[in-house]
């Protein structure tokens, strides 16, 4: 049996963080992974084992652990192991456990990795770590959009939401492999598409682009570590009435000519319902009156933005002789004439 340097294979110090540790194996698997290298696929089908095997220890907090207490006085370690090993096969499973090896592991389960794996660390399984807090990883955080309406924003409030997330894979815990091999489930990746249901409370005139965090509801925890936090990214689906800007709201309304010249109450549609109010004598075209009060509700509290309402004249297109007739006349006192 021999020593294996896993931090030689995936060309990290033994200071390495994490992620660092990470990536340099997803680097080096991508690189030697069999399908990249029709040319010389045996050679490289052992390399990609060999790093499968260099990450599934050194990307596990605990087996890594292990893997750096073993130093230089691993064959001692070894024949002692190897003891425990042979003790268990004549006498069967008891509920011991030794220095390296781990009391539920299937005995000598072979896992397709070197003899020096599965001497220290097949079967170092995640029940075992789960008792030991010391290894809790927080789980990661994720960030996913979300379609709003308009009314949905204005009224606030629980919504039922069914969410496709992007979580860590369960069979393969984020490494991307499975026993040396790419794993099945997420076909290496680390990640895959979760379905789930929320109950999204909703704070009343959140705007576009803001965000909705849900504690606790991302990525699950390892070894006893918390989960992460969901962030939800509003996005707001856009309303056929209103025109939302800031805390304001823009509405256009048609109203007559008659409305605008002679001035009069109209009805308009506001999110809070229908209201009265007054055009002025004499109006414009295309004027924009305001409503205080009526748009959006302040997301940090403190009352609600305003809605802006622009007239749009309706000129008749038909008009009837006496219409006609009228219309002249005005015309006519408009111009100094005599009708
Ligand atoms: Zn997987």
């Amino acid at each position: 049996m021999n020593y294996k340097d896993y931090y030689a294979i995936l060309g990290v110090p033994k200071s390495a963080a994490e992620k660092d540790i990470k990536s340099a194996y997803r680097k080096l698997a991508r690189k030697w992974h069999p399908d990249a290298n029709p040319e010389n696929p045996k050679e490289a089908e052992e390399k990609f084992k060999e790093l499968s095997e260099a990450y599934e220890v050194l990307g596990d907090p605990e087996k890594r652990k292990k893997y750096d207490m073993l130093g230089s006085d691993w064959q001692r370690a070894a024949r002692q192991a190897e003891q425990q090993r042979q003790y268990r096969t004549r006498y069967g499973e008891g509920d011991f456990s030794f220095d390296f090896g781990n009391a539920g592991a299937a005995p000598g389960g072979p896992t397709g990795f070197s003899d020096f794996f599965d001497m220290f660390f097949s079967g170092i399984g995640r029940r075992q770590s789960a008792q030991q807090p010391g290894f809790a990883q927080r789980g990661q955080d994720l960030e996913t959009t979300i379609e709003l309406s308009l009314r949905d924003v204005y009224d606030g409030g629980k919504k039922a939401v069914s969410l496709q997330l992007e979580d860590l894979c369960p069979r393969c815990r984020g490494t991307g492999t499975d026993a040396g091999r790419l794993c099945p489930q997420c076909s290496g990746t680390g990640h895959v598409l979760v379905a789930k249901k929320f109950e999204v409370s909703i704070p009343k005139g959140i705007g576009d682009t803001q965000r909705i965090r849900l504690a606790g509801q991302g990525g699950a925890g390892m070894h006893g570590g918390p989960n992460g936090d969901l962030y939800l990214i509003v996005k707001l689906v856009d309303d056929a009435t209103y025109k939302r800007k800031g805390d304001d709201l823009y509405v256009d309304l048609p109203v007559s000519v008659y409305d605008l010249v002679l001035g009069g109450e109209v009805k308009v549609p506001t999110m809070g319902g229908q209201v009265a109010m007054t055009i002025p004598e004499g109006t414009q075209n295309n004027r924009l009156l305001r409503l205080s009060g009526k748009g959006m509700p302040k997301v940090k509290g403190g009352g609600a933005g305003d809605q802006y309402v622009r007239l749009i004249g309706q000129l008749p297109q038909t008009l009837s002789d006496k219409e006609r007739k009228l219309f002249k006349e005005l015309a006519a006192l408009r111009n100094g004439k005599k009708g």
